[in-house]
């Protein structure tokens, strides 16, 4: 996994009261452990769940969390909100508080949301370089036809941004649902690719992201992921 790292000094200096230089002495007196053994130099390099310990006392006591919860409608994908629940107010864990969201959906839109306070694992996750491929049930007003699949493979022009939109895969499951699956996340994506044909998505369900799934989550349930699935993320 892609797990963002510090210099060993600096991560102390910022963690306690010492100096930078301070730190180095710390380090050259043997008072550092990483991870159970003595830290060597002040280069070394650390992460934010490496497990440190000054004089027998843990610096930094952070483990990683990896969450996924099938979002209902009318749910906000934020932590705090003052008109709308909010996903954190589904979850019901005891460090829940630590948790942010690895990519939003709209209010009314439903599925999976992954959660995480592992703040490089979600980075990888929306890195244009991952192409994290997500994939949605679409419920339309009006029928999807052949020409909405040829549009959003070769890419839909998005004047606002002045972008085109990555190859996407449209599937046509019956008149008016079909599945979509896109490699990036620009705002309110799917209702504008659909907009462009002047037909209303009606109904947006997320069901994978990457190689997570929603497993039998029922609406307003959350579960952790795998060690499988956490590690499917890296660019
Ligand atoms: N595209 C949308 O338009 N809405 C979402 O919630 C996700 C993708």
């Amino acid at each position: 996994m892609n797990s963002k790292s510090y210099r060993l000094d600096r991560f102390i200096h910022k963690h306690t009261d010492f100096s930078l230089s301070d730190t180095r002495l710390l380090i050259a007196k043997k008072r550092i452990l990483i991870d159970g053994k003595f830290a060597e130099t002040a280069n070394q390099r650390v992460g934010d769940f490496t497990h440190l310990v000054l004089d027998g006392v843990c610096l930094n006591n952070k483990t990683p969390l990896y969450l996924k919860l099938n979002k209902p409608k009318g749910v906000v994908s934020a932590t705090v909100d003052a008109k709308h629940r909010t996903v954190l107010d589904l979850i019901s864990h005891p460090r829940k508080s630590e948790l942010h969201i690895a990519g939003r959906l709209d209010l009314n839109t439903t599925g999976l949301v992954l959660l995480t306070n592992d703040g490089a694992w979600s980075r990888t996750l929306s890195l244009p370089a991952t192409k994290c491929r997500k994939t949605y049930e679409v419920t339309t007003a009006k029928p999807i036809t052949q020409a909405y699949v040829d549009a959003f493979q070769e890419g839909m022009y998005f004047a606002y941004e002045d972008i085109t939109t990555q190859a996407a895969k449209l599937e046509i499951l019956s008149e008016t649902r079909a599945l979509l699956s896109i490699t990036e996340g620009k705002y309110h994506q799917i209702k504008r690719m659909f907009g462009a044909f002047r037909n209303e998505v009606l109904g947006l369900h997320r069901i994978t992201v990457g190689n997570v799934g929603l497993g039998n989550l029922a609406p307003g349930e959350s579960g952790a992921l795998s060690s499988e699935e956490i590690e499917s993320v890296s660019v």
